[in-house]
């Protein structure tokens, strides 16, 4: 669940808006539409995108009548997608959430941006193929800054791509419809309908790893904002002219208490570099100094930013997702007794650990999926 991608993993052969991969003007409507990008091949396997669409579509398909009167196909899957900047998390997901295949896969950024499009769009069509007739959708997140309006990764500084129509490739490669969204709003929307959001009616997620990312829901519906940047907290400023952050800006969240700021300041202060977070966290339970310092300093930046969240946006709850959500009480005892301290006229929410871990990506891509499904049949 990364974003932004790691210091010093950025690529330079991006996608541009002149590109091959540019986005015809028909593609400003939502990710079913499906462009005549002529990167694409007009058949695949032999077939065209028709045939293949009717080979999915045998004549004995089990319907069922769905609430609100449209018909849908019992025993379908989604295929669901998360991409990340250092592996694939990809799986066959029924409409209860139960997950039916899965698969992860190396990104493998090395091989360049154009490799990496075409990896993820034969990915998808690997687990549509695999599904067969079942398959009723593809959903796919991905980091960095992404249109879900139109289904267009726009830039990933990781990945190395600008502009990349993602939502109509997978659909012209697979003829299904296909949605896309941005990676941690997506984790949000899953944690909000069937993970540890469940019952709390608003949630504000924060998923702390490489870099630190969130998002907000209410009643199972994310707030992606005017830009779709809602959530951003990772660059609330913490620390006026602390540290350089990625973003540009000095003294952010993410530059004081992600999950790698945590190792290389306390690689900093010790000398001993390359010292995971995780471990630091073990340091912290076993009462070393340093690591009590580094971590104490994370917390309190940490708990800084969720009390300028709870003023503004009085969520539920919170819910801590991310590598460093792994280590569980010796990152959420603190971190609640912290954030209370700092709220003066109300209580503070509750804080949860994330329940989906790091496959709410995929899940929140696979329920972003059946949305797409379920409108387009009450539509047709
Ligand atoms: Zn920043």
């Amino acid at each position: 669940m990364s974003h932004w991608g790691a210091a010093g993993s950025a690529r330079t052969e991006p996608y541009s808006a002149g590109h091959v991969f540019a986005v015809p003007p028909m593609l400003a409507r939502p990710a079913l539409c499906r462009p005549n990008n002529r990167l694409v091949p007009p058949r695949v396997n032999g077939r065209t995108r028709a045939e293949r669409a009717d080979a999915r579509r045998p004549l004995d398909r089990p319907f069922t009548n769905a609430p609100g009167g449209s018909i849908r196909p019992v025993n379908s899957l989604v295929a669901a997608l998360d991409v990340g900047g250092t592996s694939m998390k990809a799986g066959l997901i029924d409409r209860s959430g139960r997950v039916q295949a899965e698969i992860r896969r190396a990104t493998g950024v090395e091989h360049g941006p154009r490799a990496v499009v075409d990896g993820i769009v034969g990915l998808a069509q690997e687990l549509v193929d695999t599904a067969g007739a079942a398959a009723a959708g593809v959903g796919l997140c991905v980091p960095g800054t992404v249109d879900s309006a139109t289904g267009i990764a726009r830039h990933a500084v990781n990945l190395g791509w600008t502009d990349v129509p993602f939502a109509a490739l997978v659909s012209e490669r697979t003829g299904l419809p296909a949605v896309l969204a941005h990676d941690v709003r997506t984790a949000v929307l899953a944690e909000a309908r069937i993970g540890a959001g469940v019952g709390a009616g608003s949630m504000f997620f924060v998923a702390i790893g490489t870099g630190i990312a969130g998002g907000y829901a209410r009643d199972g519906e994310v707030d992606d904002g005017a830009a779709g940047l809602a959530g951003e907290i990772g660059h609330l400023v913490v620390i006026p002219d602390g540290p350089p952050c990625q973003c540009g800006n000095r003294g952010c969240l993410e530059a004081v208490a992600s999950a790698s700021r945590i190792s290389t300041r306390y690689g900093a202060l010790t000398g001993r570099t390359g010292v995971s977070a995780q471990r630091i966290a073990e340091l912290v339970v076993a009462g070393e100094p340093a690591a009590g310092q580094i971590w104490a300093e994370a917390i309190d930046a940490l708990a800084d930013a969720l009390a300028a969240a709870t003023v503004l946006i009085d969520p539920g709850t919170f819910v801590i997702g991310g590598g460093l959500s792994l280590a569980g009480p010796t990152l959420i005892d603190p971190l609640a007794k912290a954030l209370a301290g700092r709220l003066t006229f109300r209580s503070a929410p509750p804080l949860r650990p994330s329940t989906l871990g790091d496959r709410a990506g995929m899940l929140g891509a696979a329920l972003r999926a059946w949305d797409l499904v379920d409108s387009a049949a009450v539509v047709s």
